[in-house]
């Protein structure tokens, strides 16, 4: 005897390789996205209805009943789910990590609480508005009665206010007011492209790339960023949304607030930093623009793909050859600029991509035609490009022309730079004092207990830091072999810092990188942007997307360190770095310089910025890509095994390369070409108490690819399972 029961699968934020179905209680009925709660593994869960309808293939004896129906949250939307199962698929994890994700504000009672309030605010305008449409019915009447034109006037001026009083409660969308009612209040939002930006911004309007992603190659203050705008201003006019991504916080200050002179309240924020009721209620707002009808503009980086977006027109993705883009853990190990590809195939968007200096991977895209390029390289303050110049550090040496960490050259066009009125900025890619501390006399370095790393010392307060696991410990300049004075090896920031002071000190000097306090930050910009310090010292957060209309000298000093030595991508990163510092200073109407001190001039990086060709360097760079068989014309999935036990790293590691080896050879038929990295230890192997050894896995970039990942997935999960080793192995598709 059976009744009739039914049967759903359920979303839960976990890391599963199969969907757990649920009975649904007699009478109930449930739809896909609905939010409810359920018993797994003897813990309460809150999940997403994915399917219904399902006949489960376990025994339906034990399967459990939903424990109940959140009916008071809004349901995920179909377009939400959609990108989840892409996002799982590419990057080869489950549907619940990307769950998690997507909801970081998870907690149900949280949920459960904005729901009410929402309630709440409804009912109390629902009040407000029935008051003010009461009392204009009974203007409207009083006037139809009314000869005096006196008094018909004066109703008439009541009417209208609280006419204004119901619009304002109903939002200008509804109550009819001019669609495009942007431009009021905000001060001056017209944008007027010139003849360069209005073609792109026509070429992109009239779709010559066929719905394909457009990437604009422009140099940097050539206005790509009034090019945007003027699209999103088009797209939002047309009754449709706009995504603005950006690769880090710190960009998206300065740049909010121009946004906000043109969308004024249509711009909403959101990024990791904010609070997470902040984040939920974002996400509510845009949830209930479905209904509403309002349109917004969200400016985030890379979490705001997974808002609760619909009618989305336009995606911009800002810098888009930023490596902040792609999440290094937890899983999803997604790159924020391919997911906004995915989820502009969903709700059919344009998606544009910019940047001064587009990743190898772009320049690719488009030279293959599945993206189309458009050019700019010109800038709106028609500055000149800044001239380049490279100072041997090595010769300078040989010639006594060093002062600590600075050439002779570079500081008298320091002084030079000072003495004209402008700006100065000093890259240098370590932070901290010293990078490294050594014995003299025993040759002993200080090293992270946690990691397999020498430890950097910090100034003021004085202490030794781990760069990888945030281990501190106390300095007291000795060493703990033989107690003689510890040396430090090296410059970092803070040292660069401290030579500017004295070799330059009647300037105003400040430096960044991320051991300035967040809320320190933005009143350091906000400084050398006004011109209130003349000299900025920073690691790689100061070429991020910065406009410092003073700057006229921009230096990297150790420019060596640029340049890795095992990362297949470190040349194109570097000339990114170089590039983008290039396209800071000179912004306006003088000239800029870029000094780079190196002890490898002749590099290619160096000498293609040098003569300006780094079109010619692309080529080379995916000339050598394609010779060793790098993407992108290859996909890369690193899997990284993690354990206290270095023995057992090594052991499993081994384990599992050799599994992947037999499960490929045995579609060696048609996959002849993937290879599988003997497990190897990355140059930081140890961090944080873990061993880390990887696995690289080349795979071909053909129509096998999708099949070799879902191969890879289920290999990796079986070996987790029978060797019960959950928990250690980490899958990276497309890692950095
Ligand atoms: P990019 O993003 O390409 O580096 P921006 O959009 O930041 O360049 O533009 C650089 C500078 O030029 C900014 O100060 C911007 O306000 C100004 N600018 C660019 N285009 C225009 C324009 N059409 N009208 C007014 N100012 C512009
Ligand atoms: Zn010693
Ligand atoms: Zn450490």
């Amino acid at each position: 005897m059976t009744e009739n029961r039914t049967y759903a699968s359920v979303i839960l934020p976990l890391r599963l390789d199969w969907t757990p179905s649920y009975e649904i209680p007699q009478g109930e009925t449930v739809s896909p996205g609905d939010w409810v709660r359920v018993d797994f593994a003897g813990r309460s869960y809150c999940g997403i209805i994915r399917e219904t309808g399902i006949s489960p293939d376990t025994d339906t004896g034990k399967i459990k009943p939903l424990a109940s129906i959140e009916r008071n949250i809004s349901p995920v939307t179909e377009e939400e789910i959609r990108l989840w199962d892409m996002i799982s698929e590419y990057y080869m994890c489950s549907i619940g990590e990307v769950f998690r994700v997507a909801y970081p504000y998870l907690k149900i009672s949280r949920l459960e609480t904005m729901a009410r309030l929402r309630e709440k605010e409804k009912a109390r305008k629902q009040k407000a508005l029935d008051k003010l449409l009461a009392r204009a019915a009974r203007i409207k009447a009083r006037i139809e009665k009314k000869k005096r034109p006196e008094d018909i006037a004066r109703l008439t001026a009541e009417l209208r206010e609280t006419e204004a009083g119901i619009a304002a409660i109903t939002g200008p969308d509804i109550a009819g007011g001019t669609p495009e009612s942007e431009a009021s209040g905000a001060g001056p939002s017209s944008i007027v492209l010139t003849a360069a930006q209005k073609s792109i911004f026509d070429d992109i309007i009239a779709g010559n790339g066929n719905g394909k992603p457009v990437l604009v190659k422009g140099v940097t203050g050539s206005g790509k960023t009034e090019i945007y705008l003027s699209l999103a201003q088009k797209v939002m006019a047309e009754g449709r949304n706009v995504l603005y991504l950006v690769p880090e916080i710190a960009v998206s200050r300065q740049l909010g607030e121009r946004i906000r002179t043109v969308f004024g309240e249509k711009l909403h924020t959101f990024h990791s930093e904010e609070t997470p009721s902040a984040r939920g209620k974002t996400a509510e707002y845009i949830r209930e623009c479905r209904n509403t009808g309002n349109r917004y503009i969200v400016l985030g980086t890379r979490s705001a793909i997974f808002l609760p977006h619909h009618n989305l027109g336009l995606i911009i993705i800002d810098e888009e050859h930023d490596s902040s883009y792609k999440q290094d853990s937890p899983a999803p190990r997604y790159n924020g600029r391919d997911a906004a590809i995915m989820l502009s195939t969903i709700h059919h968007s344009l998606a544009v991509l910019g940047s001064a200096t587009p990743s190898l991977e772009s320049v690719f895209n488009a030279r293959c035609g599945k993206y189309s390029m458009l050019t700019l390289d010109e800038k709106y303050y028609r500055a000149e490009e800044a001239g380049v110049e490279i100072i041997d550090t090595a010769a300078e040496r040989k010639k006594r022309g060093m002062t600590g960490s600075f050439s002779r050259k570079l500081i008298f066009r320091i002084e030079e730079t000072l003495k004209s009125g402008g700006q100065v900025l000093i890259l240098r890619a370590r932070r901290a004092f010293s990078p490294v501390l050594q014995c003299p006399e025993c040759g002993d370095i200080p090293k992270c207990p946690n990691c397999n790393v020498s430890l950097a010392y910090h100034k003021s307060p004085d202490r030794m830091v781990c760069h990888h696991c945030g281990f501190t410990a106390a300095f007291d300049g000795r060493c703990r072999k033989c107690g003689s004075r510890l040396q430090g090896l090296g410059s970092g920031t803070q040292k660069i810092e401290e030579e500017i002071r004295t070799l330059f000190p009647s300037a105003r000097t400040a430096r960044l990188d991320s051991d300035t306090p967040k809320s320190v930050v933005e009143a350091t910009i906000r400084a050398f942007n006004s011109g209130e310090t003349d000299m900025l010292v920073g690691t790689q957060i100061i070429t991020k997307g910065f406009d410092f209309p003073g700057l006229a000298l921009v230096a990297a000093i150790s420019a060596d360190s640029l340049l890795g030595l095992q990362d297949f991508r470190a040349d194109e990163k570097a000339l990114q770095t170089l590039e983008q510092l290039r396209g800071r200073c000179g912004r306006r109407d003088r000239k800029g310089h870029l000094v780079i001190q190196t002890n490898r001039p002749e590099h290619p990086v160096f000498r293609h910025l040098e003569k300006g060709d780094a079109e010619n360097l692309y080529t080379e760079l995916l000339a050598e890509r394609k010779e060793f068989g790098y993407p992108p014309y290859t996909r890369l999935v690193n899997l990284t095994v993690k354990d206290t036990e270095e023995y057992r790293a090594d052991m499993m590691s081994g384990k599992l390369a050799e599994t992947l080896k037999r499960t490929l050879a045995s579609h060696a038929s048609s996959w002849k070409h993937e290879t599988v990295s003997a497990p190897y230890s990355p140059s930081v192997d140890k961090i944080a108490g873990n061993h880390i050894r990887i696995i690289r896995i080349t795979l071909n970039k053909d129509k096998t690819l999708r099949e070799m990942k879902k191969l890879l997935a289920v290999t990796v999960a079986g070996f987790e399972k029978s060797s019960r080793y959950q928990g250690h192995i980490a899958i990276d598709a497309d890692p950095e």
